[in-house]
């Protein structure tokens, strides 16, 4: 069996993200909506069907894991999971996005257990806006959790912020210059059409990246670099200072060309593009061939010729995608 997945437009994916859970302990506003339903538990991937999934993919030249959510930090077990994932040969890049504020718990065992990077997930620096955009979460512990985790040892720290015009553009300088202070890197994302939320017009808040830059070159020379970390990030550093600023920019600058990844939602289903409906479901075969690692690589290989050349959002407010990003693993 071929040991690369390569697409039809000849795009080698070397890079999962996997959804370990649709949960969450904040309900933030561009991400769910108020009242959200969850799966039940029979429905979503148990510990041992993700393990195996990610060693599916590190056997088919995946060299990146990012494990994601909802809240990966509310998944029961999370740590055993990151400990067993962490000890996969050929993993080269093991990372994690969450919303910070279990990391105060779990930050030493993920980093014993082979986590290598973390984003945390940070929209406002003031705790009462910051409620508002999640809904229910608590600021200061997701500053505390950040520090738990520069304490336990993880480098390169990187917030990410989506920007929504009249909520938070206000806040870009001081979220970088609070990444300066804190010594991590920050990623600005454009808001994405996924799910129908009730909290706001997309169109009216969306925020492009270049307008984001814009603001922060008010203040800040930003110098492009030509970094990566094999995801959708553009980089720019700043002459006196060793944070990063990066761009997540699903609209303005299509990264489609370069994309390197697919994504495991939460059910087992093998999403080939964020911006569309094409999958696979993995769980059926794990479920019809418990524990058969080959059959669970023959199906992932035969799903590459479904990844579609590109997305198509738009920024007019139309719901492309009727998936929540907590389903789909941001
Ligand atoms: N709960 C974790 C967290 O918030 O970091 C991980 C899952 S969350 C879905 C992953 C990332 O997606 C977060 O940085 C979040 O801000 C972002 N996100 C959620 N909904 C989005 C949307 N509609 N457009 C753009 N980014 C979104
Ligand atoms: Fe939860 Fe992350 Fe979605 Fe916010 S963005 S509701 S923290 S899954």
């Amino acid at each position: 069996m071929t040991d690369e997945l390569i697409d039809d437009f000849g795009r080698r994916v070397s890079y999962v993200r996997i959804s370990v859970t649709d949960r969450c302990d904040f309900r933030c506003v561009y991400c769910m909506s108020e009242e959200m339903t969850f799966l039940p538990r029979e429905q979503v991937l148990t510990l041992e069907e993700l393990g195996l999934v990610a060693r599916a993919f590190t056997e088919l030249g995946v060299e990146k894991i990012r494990l994601t959510g909802g809240e990966p930090l509310v998944r029961r077990d999370i740590d055993r999971l990151v400990a067993d994932m962490g000890a996969l040969p050929g993993l080269k890049d093991f990372a994690m996005t969450t919303n910070g504020a279990g990391l105060g718990k779990y930050a030493s065992r993920l980093r014993e257990g082979g986590l290598q990077r973390l984003n945390i997930s940070i929209d406002s620096l003031d705790p009462e806006r910051f409620r508002r955009l999640t809904r229910t979460g608590d600021l200061n512990k997701v500053i505390d959790g950040m520090r738990a985790a520069r304490e336990a040892g993880f480098e390169r720290i990187k917030l990410n912020a989506v920007i929504l015009k009249g909520r938070n553009d206000d806040e870009v300088t001081s979220l970088v210059e609070f990444a300066r202070q804190e010594g991590v890197d920050i990623s600005f994302i454009e808001e994405m059409p996924l799910g129908d939320v009730s909290d706001h017009s997309r169109a009216e808040t969306y925020c492009s990246s270049d307008e984001v830059q814009a603001l922060i070159e008010q203040h800040y020379e930003l110098i492009p670099t030509a970094e990566t970390t094999l995801g959708p990030s553009r980089y720019f550093r700043m002459p006196d200072s060793e944070s990063r600023v990066g761009f997540i920019s699903p609209h303005s600058h299509n990264f489609c060309a370069s994309c390197n990844r697919v994504r495991v939602t939460v059910e087992g289903r093998l999403l080939l593009c964020l911006g569309n409906e094409h999958s696979v479901d993995l769980r059926a075969v794990l479920r019809r061939h418990p524990g058969n690692i080959e059959e669970l690589k023959k199906a992932i290989v035969a799903a590459m010729p479904l990844k579609p050349e590109r997305h198509h959002f738009t920024t007019d407010g139309d719901v492309q995608v009727v998936r929540f990003m907590n389903m789909t693993g941001g």
